[in-house]
């Protein structure tokens, strides 16, 4: 039973304390709430040039400390060394997106008669950013980011596991001159500084990234209030891969391996035409058998361990020591290590082909020809990411607009880039975040009717 005043933040790869953490009550979140919604007025009434001038100056203090905060990520994450590097970067680079937004929240004129139509975009007020321990640092980092260059004030409450990195970026926004108490953390349970943030009726929007399960519920208390939301939830994306790919690319196992599999993009649906099927395993089978597991402080390292332990026994429930399956290598002694993981005897309709495992665990399953593959891709409840490979250029279209998800990428594994929209279809979220329009998800459209006839004299 974890300690309801503390968060005590485990270093995943040693199993060592690396800080405790006192958690916010739903006292403190309310505190936190009322502080930003005073500081938000005075924000918004801030030239739009002078918040984007504060911002940039927030992203150059981060900039200082990408190595800072890339070593917090590691320790408190466990993520290896060069992806948490990238990650500080991405706080930086969204930094200076968003603030060039700032001075480009555009309005539009409407003709109508007897006067002039303009609209505004209002800032909402105080969001709330409820973050998941995967990317801690990214993941507050888009919810919060455009939010503040929008005018807003943002209340984030991180993860329990993972507090520090966000902790400290509030610090550094501190120490870039941005006001107190526009960028807050409440770091605490979901259960209950999770919940008082939704609940409360100073926080004009949530921006909740997490599971499904607990999106749902976040929903549902949001639409009690009536309060604007944006749900980034869970994944099963799938990889298509024709005979004519480039199977070498294709197959390249950090699809599903990358951050330990603990992505909510990962390609954990293999599906590969039948006539290279074989191929395809004999391949992944060398490749997952080459990964290096172990010490993420270490540069050399392509894959750390689980967030936790709890986390661990979830995904060993999806992997019965019996299973078919091709495996790799993790470290002896303490950490919470997982081997990468192909399962080869999986059924399309079995849970673990269909549920979000998160672990550095896909299923490789066969199909036939084009039709079979986009009703294979589609057939989970979730529609987050995916990839098509083949050197078609026609059916990689086709595939790609017949997948119901968020965000394709062909002949490629990318997924999320700062200056383009993110989110998914079905039980895989609401709204989007990132891109061109990431602004304007933070603000209401206020129309405003001027007219030029004037009252009678
Ligand atoms: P989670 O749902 O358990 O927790 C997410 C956050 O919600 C945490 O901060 C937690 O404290 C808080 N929370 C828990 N209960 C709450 C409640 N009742 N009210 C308010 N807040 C509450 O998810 P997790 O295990 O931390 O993260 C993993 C999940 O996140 C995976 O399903 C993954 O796919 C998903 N994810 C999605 C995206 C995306 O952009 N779509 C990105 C990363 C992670």
């Amino acid at each position: 039973m974890s300690d309801p005043h503390e968060l005590i933040v485990l270093n995943p790869a040693t199993e060592e304390v690396v800080a405790t953490v006192p958690a916010a009550d739903a006292g403190d979140v309310d505190a936190a709430v009322r502080r930003a919604e005073r500081a938000q007025r005075a924000w918004a009434a801030l030239a739009p040039a002078d918040r984007a001038r504060l911002l940039r100056r927030f992203a150059d203090t981060v900039d200082a400390h990408v190595e800072e905060l890339a070593l917090l990520e590691v320790r408190e994450a466990g993520h290896t060394l060069g992806n948490a590097r990238w990650e500080a970067g991405n706080a930086r680079d969204l930094l200076h997106y968003a603030a060039g937004g700032a001075e480009r929240l555009l309005g539009a004129q409407i003709p109508a008669p007897g006067g002039w139509n303009v609209t505004f975009h209002e800032p909402l007020g105080v969001v709330g950013v409820v973050a998941p321990w995967n990317f801690p640092m990214p993941i507050a980092a888009w919810g919060s980011f455009p939010a503040l260059a929008a005018g807003n004030a943002v209340v984030l409450k991180p993860a329990e596991t993972t507090p520090l990195t966000a902790l400290r970026l509030a610090e550094l926004a501190l120490e870039s001159g941005l006001p107190e108490h526009l960028f807050q953390v409440v770091p605490g349970h979901g259960g209950t500084a999770g919940r008082a943030l939704v609940d409360h009726p100073g926080v004009a929007k949530i921006v909740f990234t997490g599971s499904t399960r607990t999106g749902r519920e976040v929903a549902e208390r949001c639409a009690r209030l009536v309060k604007p939301v944006t749900l980034e939830l869970g994944g099963k994306s799938p990889n298509v891969v024709f005979a004519d790919a480039d199977l070498k690319s294709a197959l390249d196992p950090f699809s599903f391996l990358d951050n330990s599999g603990q992505d909510c993009c990962a390609r954990t649906r293999v599906l590969v035409q039948e006539s290279v099927f074989e191929e395809a395993r004999d391949f992944l089978a060398d490749a997952l058998a080459a990964v290096v597991v172990g010490d993420p402080a270490d540069a050399r390292t392509q894959m750390g361990p689980l967030i936790s332990a709890a986390q661990r026994d979830r995904v060993r429930s999806y992997v019965p020591d019996d299973a078919p399956a091709l495996r790799g290598g993790v470290p002896d002694g303490p950490g919470f290590w997982f081997p990468p993981t192909v399962l080869t005897g999986e059924r399309p309709d079995s849970p673990a082909a269909r549920e979000e495992i998160f672990g550095p665990v896909a299923v490789l399953l066969p199909f036939t020809d084009e039709a079979d593959a986009v009703r294979l891709a589609n057939d989970t409840p979730y529609g987050l990411s995916g990839s098509v490979w083949t050197r078609d250029l026609g059916r990689a279209l086709r595939v790609a607009r017949g997948v119901r998800a968020g965000n394709l990428s062909v002949n490629s594994h990318s997924s999320v880039r700062y200056w383009t929209p993110f989110g998914g279809f079905k039980q895989s979220g609401l709204g989007r975040e990132l891109g061109p329009e990431a602004l304007t998800a933070f603000t209401e459209t206020k129309n405003v009717f001027l007219s030029t006839e004037g009252p009678a004299q």
